[in-house]
């Protein structure tokens, strides 16, 4: 086991109903450590670049617009094996299909709108935490 960092987004659904604290809780609980966050909106170019990795998944311009939609909250997430610890607290992408007490069984709305993203793999993680956030915002 090694420690990680890892690259959290707290969705528009989640911003909306005022859920950001109640998700930083999961994180907290599971051990993962908030070492930078910020509140931003992204334009839906800014979006699409993020997810450019599925630009040619047919929910790709739903998806840029609803990242567009509304606030944002960046996080970078540190801990022991944290890229899997957050898949875990995150919960499966359909909510539908979410384990009981993961972020999405408790607070997704769909599959679409499923409140969090987390990065999947070590060289996902550096290079989504680099596009958010430069070197001297991480404080860990
Ligand atoms: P995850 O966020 O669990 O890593 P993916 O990387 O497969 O999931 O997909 C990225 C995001 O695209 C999902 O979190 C979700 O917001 C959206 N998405 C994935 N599959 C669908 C789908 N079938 N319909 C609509 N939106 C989807
Ligand atoms: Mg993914």
């Amino acid at each position: 086991m090694a420690t990680e960092r890892t690259l959290s987004i707290i969705k528009p659904d989640a911003t909306k109903r005022n859920l950001t604290g109640k998700i930083n809780a999961k994180f907290e609980e599971a051990g993962l450590r908030i070492v930078a966050q910020k509140r931003i909106h992204l334009t839906k170019a800014q979006a699409g670049e993020f997810y450019k990795v599925h630009a040619e998944r047919p929910f790709y311009d739903e998806l840029c617009d609803f990242m567009a939609s509304a606030p944002v909250v960046v996080q970078v997430l540190e801990g022991e094996s944290a890229i899997a610890k957050n898949r875990e607290v995150m919960g499966a992408t359909n909510p539908a299909d979410a384990d009981a007490g993961t972020i999405r069984a408790e607070f997704a709305e769909s599959v679409g709108e499923n409140s969090v993203h987390g990065s999947d793999a070590p060289e996902t993680a550096a290079e989504e935490i680099a596009y958010f956030f430069a070197g001297l915002e991480i404080v860990g």
